[in-house]
């Protein structure tokens, strides 16, 4: 929550007011934070900062509230409280093409590891905008730098930048073939100058740095609500919140799938047994709802030769492992990121 007035100094209070919650304490008036970027620029500004300072770099699981129509609001994609990856970069403009490409190689990896289709499209200058045109030309020409050195294509969206700079936005296809607006990478010269932030450059004149605003996810709840309708709940062995669930055939083997249980969660691989009251059908017709990466059956057999008899509802496949080829199959399928 910050005071009023950086709110108006930002320009949020006036271009985005009804989108935040105010209040007034002791005839202070407060705004929760819409947006991350206004606690770091303030973060920055705490100690003098010179050239060997940048580019800085700070990065946050910020927490941010937006009043959003009541009708508008759906599911985890659109809601009132939620959580960004945010990360505000402090840098000089010759700086721009170098960070924007490590940011977009870390988009690229991000995506990849959760099977992702993407596209990006940069959006150049619209009509009403601040900054002198020789800046602008500088930060377009770095974001699509950026993009051609690791060969991304993209799209190039006339005038749709933001009044402060342009921008990348990352659209993400999913498994149904929708677009979702995920990821942005915005080069910004605006807030900067409304906050009077500077650097000691080289010649020891006073500089205005440029910040890069930088999401990959956007909000941990918007990209759990796509990850979960892209796998349609069947999430990869590596997100899976339970990948391995044990069902004993009866309860003398409940021992032996405990002791199983304890080894997996040693090295981090989350399980949970199915012992309790019903029938073993039922029991493993519940585990198998849970579409979970892995059902185990443990009986007679399994305990007798420190097997497991693997359920892999994905493949439809059954079969037999010792429990030591088990571990090296999930160690392996976790190590390449398999799906
Ligand atoms: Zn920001």
């Amino acid at each position: 929550m910050l005071k009023a007035d950086m709110w108006r100094t930002s320009g949020h209070y006036a271009c985005y007011g009804e989108n935040m919650y105010l209040t007034t304490i002791d005839e202070q008036e407060y705004g929760v934070k819409p947006m991350n970027c206004i606690g770091h620029i303030q973060i920055f500004k705490q100690t003098g900062k010179s050239y060997r300072d940048l580019p800085l770099k700070y990065y946050e699981y910020g927490v941010v509230h937006r009043h959003e129509k009541s009708g508008a609001l759906h599911g985890l994609l659109r809601v009132r409280e939620f959580t960004q990856d945010d990360a505000h970069i402090f840098c000089t403009p010759e700086q721009i093409a170098s960070e924007v490409i490590d940011v977009v190689e870390f988009v690229d990896s991000v995506m990849k590891l959760f099977g992702f289709e993407y596209t990006m499209e940069v959006a150049t200058k619209p009509e009403k905008a601040i900054g002198e045109d020789v800046v602008w030309e500088l930060a377009t020409n770095g974001l699509k730098k950026a993009l051609d050195e690791n060969n991304l294509p993209y799209k190039i969206d006339e005038g749709g930048g933001a009044f402060y700079g342009p921008k990348i936005d990352v659209k993400i296809t999913d498994a149904l073939g929708r677009k979702w607006q995920c990821g942005t990478i915005q080069v910004d010269f605006n807030l900067p100058e409304r906050f009077g932030v500077e650097y000691v450059a080289e010649d020891n004149s006073r500089r205005q740095p440029v910040m890069i605003h930088r999401a990959i996810l956007g909000s941990f709840e918007r990209f759990i609500a796509i990850l979960t309708e892209h796998y349609a709940g069947e999430f990869p062995l590596f997100l899976a919140p339970t990948q391995v669930i044990f069902v004993p055939i009866s309860e003398t083997h409940s021992k032996y799938a405990h002791e199983l249980k304890n080894e997996l969660m040693d090295i981090n691989i989350d399980c949970e047994i199915f012992d309790k009251n019903d029938s073993l059908n039922k029991r493993v017709r519940n585990a198998e709802k849970q579409r979970v990466p892995y059902v185990v059956i443990v009986g007679e057999e399994e305990v007798a030769n420190r097997t497991v008899a693997i359920r892999d509802r994905r493949t439809k496949e059954q079969y037999n492992l010792s429990f030591d080829e088990f571990v090296v199959k999930l160690k392996q399928q976790l190590n390449e990121g398999k799906i």
